[in-house]
Formats: C-alpha cells, structure tokens, sequence
C-alpha cells in the first residue's frame, strides 16, 4: 500500500501508567485557546492527514492517469474500469410497468415502477424492503435466492390495478447487484466473490442472473431480468432520466465507488467494438490507492481487516472505516497522551466500536460542555472525559473526516478531468452534474462540505460554477428499474 513520506514516526508504543511520568507528559502538552487540549499525536494525525492543493492535485491526477490504465486492459492498474454494457441511457421515453431489485448487504428492495414516456414520466412507484435473516448468508446459493425469489413473488402478488403491463410483455426487473461481478453482457455477471459478510456457497463463478432466473422459475414466478446493474450505474442512470447533464454517479455509503459516461472510440480494451458512441465504465474506485496521505492507525487498520492491501481509498473515505479510524486515534491517544487522564477504558479496544454515526454526531454537537460528545463516549466506551478531552476527541473526528472528504472531492476532479482530456470543453465548458447517493454523503453535512470545498479548490471558482455535485436520493431504484425498460426483451 502507497504511504505518504509525511507518514508521522509516533516513537515506540509506551503506555503512561505511572503518575509521575503522567504529569511530566501533560505539562508537555499546549492547550489551544479552543481548550482543546494538544497532544503530541495530535499534532502528527494533523500533519500527516493533510489534504492542501499539491496533496489534492496529486490525488487527482493519479486516479486520471489509473483510470487510463485501467482502460487499456484489464489488470492495468489498480481500477478494474469495468465496462457496465450500459450503452444507452435513460431518455424519458420509456414506457411501461417495470421491477427493480436491489441487493446491496442487510436488505434487499424491491420496486415496480409504472412508466408513461415523456409526458408522464414516473406514473406510480411503489417498493417494499426485506431483511435478508443472518442465517442465510452462510447457507447455500439456492436458499438465498429462493428467499429473494420468494420476497419479490410475494411483492408481485400485491401489484394494484394503478398497474398495467403492456400487451405482449412480461415483468421484467433490473437487477442492482452491489457484489463484484465480471459483466458478461447487460444481463448476466459472474459472481468474482462475496463481500460485506456473505459467505453464501455455490454462487462465486456463476452467473448471478441464471440464479436467480432459476429460483423465480422455482416459485412458479413468470419474470425475468433483462438488465444486471451495479449500484453505481443505477444511481447515473436514475439521475440522468431527470437531468441530460449527469455524467458521473458517486456513491459514498458503507463503501464507496464511482462510474462515469466514456466515449467507447476511447476504451482500448474493447478492441473491435470501438464505434463511435457511450458507454457507463463502473471505475471501482475504492481500490485506488496512490499517492494518499496515510498513517500508522490506517496501515493498522488494513492489516486487521479481512481483505489486508485492497481497497485502500475505500478504507479511508467510506462510511465503514472512518469511525473505526478515530477509535483507533483515541486509543493510542488514552494510552500515550493520557487522553482520558490516564484512564485506558477496556472498550476502546474493540474493533469497530465506534461507527461513523456516532462520529457525525459528536461533530454536530454544539452545546458549551460538549454533552453529546461525553455521553457518546460514555455510552459507547464507559469512560468520564473533562471538556478538554472532548475537544480533542473532536478534532480527531474532524481531522479524519475532512481528509476523507476531501480526498473524495479529489477523486471526483479526477475523473472530471479524464473526461474533459477527451473531449476539449464539455465537460468544463458546460453544466456538469455528479450525482451522488449512500448514507455518509447524505448524512454528514461536514463530509459534504470538505468533498465540495476540495471541488472549488481544484477546478477553481469558474470552472466549479459549471459542475454541480447533487445528492440523488435512491436514484438507483428508479435507475434499474429505468434501464430494464430500455433494455427490454420485448420492446
Ligand atoms: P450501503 O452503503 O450499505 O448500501 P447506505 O448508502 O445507506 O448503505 O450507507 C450506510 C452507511 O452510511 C453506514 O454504514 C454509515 O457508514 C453511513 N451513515 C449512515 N448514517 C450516517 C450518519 N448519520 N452519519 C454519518 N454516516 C452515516
Ligand atoms: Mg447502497
């Protein structure tokens, strides 16, 4: 994994245990006129988690020139710049009643969507959500997708008379996998591997689409998919049915990636099928990994987690890590620095006891004593902090969120500048929107400020005029359900 060279050497590990050595380190430390109390590895975090313009532009650059590599040929660079077979978005002139399903990790969703053309638009929506019972993310690939076959049945059987398919159809779905999947055509995949937890046997090399195709035939349920999409791809393809100017599509949520609209004649690994025209490149972005400014508590973390050396860019600025990060940070800080006055409270150790909710909370805490911020840390790790502790646990939090930020805001000017190579000014020299969509964007209104804030630094205030960042909220079951109906069998 790449490490910046600004990477802090925080000495060796030296718990403070006795009061003597306690009290030479505190009368060490500054207090700022905030209160806020400055300890040696705050200090550091600071200095090694900045994101200033070189920094930002650097980033930015990197992720233009993985992205070019990764379209080359496959393997080419850390981006594995999948081709999605999405050639044709949305126009507005779809029609029809249409399903989508989505299955990202603890729920899946299901969708029908009554479309009337251009006129009318999105007749009626209606959509219901189903957890997926714990149990069967071990099982077997038939039991997980006779549940799901089962849950999406038990929704058609409600479908209202609001709904009506046209003559000479049947239902079809758009199916949003958010699993890695090598795309086979628009509507199949193999599954590479299960991620987030699931450890279901028998789908990894197969073809997601005939599993689920099997398991409807199972139920007796007469539908089919007729487009196999990943979450990305939806949210582009539901914001661009609203808005002709959508480009890009972001998802900041438990984990993060990104796609794009690309010019085909511009994609060398699709050898003979470069006529001219559109297709969305999903980047999996989340495995760029060059030139971040990361710490030790960052290399600690990717060492312990089950995927040790990938998805690096995910693991610093998606919602998953960077509450675990600052639990990190506060640990080495109640041990070193005597955060907590010397008091080392045992749930700090817990992996992933903090989660990034809590951190979003305790930064929206305004209140003079920051009561939010110790009782959060009260609830979450039984440990009583002064005032001082609590702002510095804060600027912990904001030091981790704001790198995380901004080095999102750096990748999306990373891929607005591929494109704008490749075309001379129309991407900079016009409205440009990047949809986005997952719950850190959508939740975190500092997260949002920092991504947005490295946009204008980078692309300046007259060029950032032209591109708007837009939250498209669940876009993407629309999306799917939006590119069912233009990649229908029977249209
Ligand atoms: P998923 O990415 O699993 O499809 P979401 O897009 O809903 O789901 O994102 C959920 C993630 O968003 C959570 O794992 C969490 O990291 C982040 N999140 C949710 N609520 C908040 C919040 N209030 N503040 C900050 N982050 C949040
Ligand atoms: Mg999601």
């Amino acid at each position: 994994m790449a490490v910046a060279a600004t990477s802090p050497s925080l000495g060796p590990f030296s718990p403070v245990r006795s009061p003597t050595k306690r009290r030479i380190l505190q009368s060490r430390m500054a207090v700022r006129s905030t209160g806020t109390i400055v300890t040696p590895i705050l200090i550091d975090l600071q200095k090694s988690c900045a994101t200033p313009l070189p920094v930002l532009r650097h980033v930015a650059d990197a992720m233009t020139d993985d992205m070019r590599a990764g379209l080359v040929c496959d393997g080419g660079s850390d981006l594995k710049m999948i081709l999605s077979y999405v050639n044709s978005l949305p126009t507005g002139n779809e029609n029809g009643l249409v399903y989508a399903l989505d299955l990202g990790g603890t729920n899946f969703r299901v969708i029908r969507v009554q479309l009337g053309g251009k006129d009318e638009r999105v007749v009626d929506t209606e959509f219901d959500q189903v957890a997926i019972p714990q149990e069967l993310m071990y099982r077997t690939s038939e039991e997980l997708f006779d549940f799901i076959a089962s849950g999406l049945a038990k929704f058609a059987e409600k479908e209202s008379g609001k709904f009506s398919l046209s003559p000479g159809r049947k239902r079809e779905i758009g199916f949003t996998f958010s699993f890695p999947v090598k795309q086979t055509s628009i509507d199949s995949g193999i599954l590479i591997k299960w991620t987030k937890g699931f450890a279901v046997s028998g789908t990894p090399g197969n073809c997601v689409v005939a599993c689920l195709n099997e398991a409807m035939e199972r139920q007796g349920l007469d539908m089919r998919v007729s487009a196999l999409v990943n979450d990305t791809v939806a949210t582009l393809a539901g914001a661009r049915y609203w808005d002709d100017d959508v480009m890009v599509a972001v998802i900041l949520g438990t984990g993060t990636n990104a796609c794009y609209v690309e010019r085909t004649d511009v994609i060398p690994k699709m050898h003979g099928h470069t006529s001219s025209g559109n297709t969305i490149i999903n980047t999996e972005w989340g495995a760029f990994s060059n030139g971040l400014p990361l710490t030790e508590f960052d290399r600690d973390m990717d060492a312990a987690s089950i995927n040790p050396g990938e998805q690096i860019f995910e693991k610093t600025i998606s919602g998953m890590y960077l509450g675990e990060i600052v639990r990190r940070v506060l640990l080495k800080m109640a041990e070193v620095d005597a955060l907590f006055g010397g008091f080392v409270p045992e749930k700090l150790s817990t992996p992933f006891a903090l989660m990034t909710p809590d951190v979003c909370s305790m930064q929206q805490d305004i209140t003079s004593d920051l009561g939010v911020v110790g009782s959060i840390l009260n609830n979450i790790f039984e440990v009583k902090s002064s005032i001082r502790a609590r702002k510095t646990v804060v600027e912990v939090c904001d030091t981790i969120v704001k790198r995380g930020g901004r080095l999102a805001g750096a990748g999306i000017v990373g891929i607005l500048q591929k494109m704008e190579q490749d075309s001379e000014g129309l991407i900079f020299g016009k409205r440009t929107v990047v949809a986005m969509d997952g719950g850190l964007y959508e939740h975190y209104p500092q997260y949002r400020k920092y991504l947005q804030d490295a946009v204008t630094e980078l692309l300046g205030s007259d060029i950032s005029k032209n591109v708007i960042i837009d939250h498209s909220k669940d876009g993407s079951g629309i999306g799917a359900a939006l590119l069912a109906a233009s990649n229908s069998k029977y249209a």
